[in-house]
C-alpha cells in the first residue's frame, strides 16, 4: 500500500550558534559526540540525544524502505520554534531551517514533502517566510499548539490562517511549551500528560473562536490523534450546552460540528482508539503519523494501521489517502 508518513522530523547536521550571534537565549546547538550521535544541548542542558537518521536523508530513506514507507512529511523538531526569540532572529532561524529542508525536498522530491517553520511571534514575518517557503516547493508548514502561551484563536493570528487558506498551505499543529510543565517535570509528564492536553487546547481555542467558521478552506491536522481532544469532545460539548455564557461567546456552533472538518495523524498507540477517532471524525480524516525518529512515536511506522482490524480499503485511505488530500498531491 502506498504510504505517507505524516508527521516525522528532521534538523540540520550543523547548527549556528544563534546564542552567540544573537547574544541572548538558549537555542539548541548540537554536539556530535561519537560517529552517527548527537546531543541536542540547551545551553549546557541535554536535551536530547539524536542519531543520524534524524538529520541525514540516506539514513532515513534506508529506514523508510525498511518500513515500507514511501514517503515522508518533513519538519522541524518543535524545540527549534524558537517563538520566544525577536522576530527578526526566529525568522533568521526559520529561514535556515527551511533551507535545509528546501533542499532535501529538492534532491528527493519522491521521498520527502516539506512543512515549513515560521517566526508566529510575528504574524507579518510568518506569512513572508511561508510565502518564500511555499516558491521553494513546500505543501505547508508546522506550529506550535500555542504560540508564547497565546492561543491560536487569538486575533493576531488571523492574518496567517488568510495566508494559510490563500496559499493553500497545509498546517500541521504540534504539541509543544505545554502549559503548567514546570510543575509537572517528574514522570516525563509534559509528554505524557501535557501534549495531548495541549493539542485539545489548540483545537478548542480554535473551535470556539471561531476560526474554522472565519476559515473554511483550511487544511489543518492535528498532531498524535488530536490529543484528548476527541477522548472527551462529549463533555466539551456538554460545557457548550451547560455554560454557553463561558463556552459559545465568540462561535454559537456545537464542537461536534467541527468533527470531520480537521485531520489528525493516527498515533493514538491503540486499536481501539483508533476505531473510535474512524467512527468520530471519518477514516478519510486520518492519516499515518509516527513522530519519527523519536522514542514516543511508532517504533516501525505504519505498524498500528496495518495491524489493525481494518479493512484494506480503510487502511489504504490512513496510511495514504488521507495524506494526499491533505496536502493537495
Ligand atoms: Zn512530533
Amino acid at each position: 500500500m502506498f504510504t505517507i508518513d505524516t508527521h516525522t522530523h528532521i534538523i540540520p547536521k550543523h547548527i549556528p550558534d544563534f546564542t552567540k550571534k544573537f547574544g541572548y537565549g538558549q537555542f539548541i546547538q548540537l554536539h556530535h559526540h561519537v560517529e552517527g550521535k548527537a546531543w541536542m544541548m540547551q545551553g549546557e542542558k541535554k536535551f536530547r540525544e539524536i542519531e543520524e537518521n534524524c538529520w541525514n536523508p540516506e539514513v532515513r530513506i534506508k529506514d523508510m524502505s525498511k518500513h515500507q514507507i514511501d514517503m515522508q512529511v518533513i519538519c522541524t523538531i518543535p524545540v527549534m520554534f524558537s517563538y520566544d526569540a525577536k522576530p527578526k532572529d526566529g525568522l533568521e532561524i526559520s529561514q535556515f531551517l527551511n533551507d535545509d529542508i528546501a533542499q532535501i525536498i529538492k534532491q528527493y522530491p519522491d521521498k520527502f514533502i516539506g512543512l515549513a517553520t515560521v517566526p508566529m511571534q510575528d504574524v507579518a514575518l510568518a506569512v513572508q517566510e511561508l510565502e518564500r517557503s511555499m516558491k521553494l516547493g513546500f505543501r505547508g508548514v508546522q506550529i506550535g499548539s500555542n504560540v508564547n502561551n497565546i492561543n491560536l484563536s487569538d486575533p493576531q493570528f488571523f492574518k496567517f490562517w488568510e495566508a494559510c487558506e490563500k496559499l493553500n498551505a497545509s498546517v500541521l499543529i504540534h504539541p509543544w511549551q505545554m502549559m503548567g510543565q514546570e510543575h509537572i517535570t517528574k514522570y516525563w509528564l509534559p509528554w505524557l500528560v501535557g501534549m495531548p492536553a495541549e493539542i485539545s487546547r489548540a483545537i478548542c481555542s480554535m473551535i470556539f473562536g471561531g476560526v474554522f467558521e472565519k476559515f473554511p478552506k483550511l487544511k489543518v491536522c492535528f498532531a498524535h490523534g488530536g490529543g484528548s481532544f476527541l477522548p472527551t469532545i462529549s463533555r466539551i460539548e456538554h460545557g457548550w450546552e451547560c455554560r454557553p455564557d463561558l463556552v459559545a461567546i465568540d462561535n454559537e456552533f456545537n464542537p461536534k460540528k467541527y468533527l470531520g472538518k480537521f485531520w489528525v495523524d493516527s498515533h493514538v498507540c491503540d486499536h481501539k482508539m483508533l476505531q473510535y477517532i474512524i467512527d468520530l471524525i471519518g477514516a478519510d480524516k486520518i492519516m499515518q503519523g509516527s513522530d519519527y525518529p523519536f522514542p514516543l512515536g511508532e517504533a516501525v511506522p505504519g505498524t498500528l494501521v496495518r495491524e489493525a482490524p481494518l479493512s484494506n480499503d480503510t487502511k489504504q485511505v490512513i496510511l495514504g489517502t488521507a495524506a494526499k488530500s491533505w496536502l493537495s498531491i
